[in-house]
């Protein structure tokens, strides 16, 4: 190619890829298979001790995974990427590579709540304390910081009404105390907000949702930003002390920008185990082709449906940043322009009965725990997974009995529409 610099939709397509060097296939093939020759004994020996890049066994590497990684470091402009099975994977092989027991986080408390499980319950085992911030105040991060804490963790839009986080500012709390900021870009995508841009130095993302798309694969992701200097303090000694079982090199020093990317794969996913299938490494590039298109109808669709909320009889009140009289629509205009997302909650007049009337009455639209399908898909936390709690604990968590989540997917907006309007109609 000429000088050029590829476009978003052009990277979204060919970035890490090329025609199979094996049989010239166009697409990436889908290498189902676990283990590689090696040449012979002097190359076996050099990729175990990290002088040479190869694959030697799908826990920690594979040709399909490889050029997923490529194409996620490419889309969120970062050196390198490291596909794993799940968000909370990612999460979790980010954190080990950080976190030592006794170790703490300051999280936003304004999470998906499988996250919010996982720092508050799984991770208190390893002894990782998650010490919780309002992403609505940058300052409130800073006052939970002390000389064990080892990052900050945010969403770009918040789970599960899409809040707009302040990433400029929450990076500049962070690298103040020498910490870097990680960023859950999942329901952004990189096609509204690329948060390394903003001064975030690692990236996460569950790629179930809006990047594989179409509801059909678990998968995550860590995109390395190349940005934070790892070796100016003591803290992260996975990164900036010698690794006896790779011949005593220290991973920063010898991968320098992309030395987080290769902590997290030959530390992390070497010793904790979450690789991604190479079928779900597969369907989740071929999502990520139209992934431009698919997230400006998500965020065109979930606009129309919005307003059409608003002004109906049955809604108490809709929250939505792409909305302009909505608080956070002025932060929105600057980190995501083209929209919005997709998912947004409102407030049903009636409370809890209207809410279960509501997600029963639905024809087109899904009754399910997920977001980021092609599909329009509808919860109703308060009788899910808010269901175990008191109606204080409920509203506190911003899941009050009238609450909807949407899910706004890609199909014709006024049959999205006319099927809320026939379940409201029931409610
Ligand atoms: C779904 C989700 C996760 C967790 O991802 P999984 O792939 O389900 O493990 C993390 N963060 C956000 C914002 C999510 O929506």
């Amino acid at each position: 190619m000429s000088q050029r610099v590829p476009g978003f939709e052009t990277l979204a397509i060919h970035a890490g890829a090329q025609p199979d060097p094996a049989t010239g296939a166009r697409i990436t093939p889908i290498y189902q298979t676990t283990s590689y020759v090696f040449n012979d004994t002097d190359h076996a020996a050099s990729l175990f001790g990290l002088q040479a890049f190869g694959n030697i066994y799908t826990r920690i590497m594979n040709p399909t995974q490889a050029v997923l990684e490529e194409r996620l470091a490419a889309l969120e402009g970062g050196t390198a990427a490291l596909a794993v099975a799940s968000g909370h994977a990612a999460q979790l092989i980010v954190l080990h590579t950080l976190m030592s027991s006794g170790d703490n986080f300051v999280s936003a408390r304004q999470l998906y709540g499988g996250s919010i499980n996982q720092f508050g319950h799984s991770f208190k085992n390893f002894g990782w304390e998650v010490r919780w911030a309002d992403a609505k105040d940058p300052d409130s991060f800073a006052g939970q910081i002390d000389d064990r804490t080892k990052a900050i963790f945010v969403e770009s839009f918040a789970n599960p009404a899409g809040f707009v986080t302040d990433i400029a500012a929450l990076a500049k709390v962070a690298h103040d105390a020498g910490l870097p900021l990680i960023v859950d870009n999942t329901m952004a995508t990189p096609y509204l907000l690329r948060p390394i841009e903003h001064g975030a130095d690692i990236v996460v993302h569950s790629l179930t949702k809006f990047l594989g798309g179409h509801g059909n694969s678990m998968g995550g992701v860590i995109v390395d930003g190349g940005t934070f200097d790892w070796s100016a303090s003591d803290k992260y000694p996975m990164l900036s002390r010698p690794r006896e079982e790779y011949g005593g090199i220290v991973l920063h020093e010898t991968f320098g920008n992309f030395g987080f990317a290769i902590a997290c794969r030959v530390l992390g996913l070497r010793d904790l185990g979450p690789a991604i299938a190479p079928m779900n490494a597969f369907l989740i590039l071929n999502g990520i082709e139209t992934l431009p298109l698919r997230m400006q109808r998500h965020c065109d669709n979930a606009l129309v449906v919005a307003r059409h909320l608003t002004g109906h009889d049955k809604v108490d009140w809709v929250e939505y940043s792409g909305l302009p009289d909505h608080p956070n629509h002025a932060l929105l205009q600057r980190y995501s322009p083209n929209g919005a997302g997709a998912v947004f909650t409102f407030g049903l007049k009636g409370g809890y009965e209207a809410g279960v009337r509501f997600v029963e009455g639905l024809e087109i639209v899904s009754h399910l725990a997920n977001i980021g399908d092609t599909r329009t898909l509808v919860i109703h936390p308060a009788s899910t997974t808010h269901r175990q709690l008191t109606d204080e604990q409920r509203e506190a968590a911003g899941a009050g009995n009238n609450v909807v989540r949407l899910s706004i997917g890609i199909e014709n907006a006024p049959d999205i529409i006319a099927d809320i309007d026939q379940a409201l109609a029931k409610a």
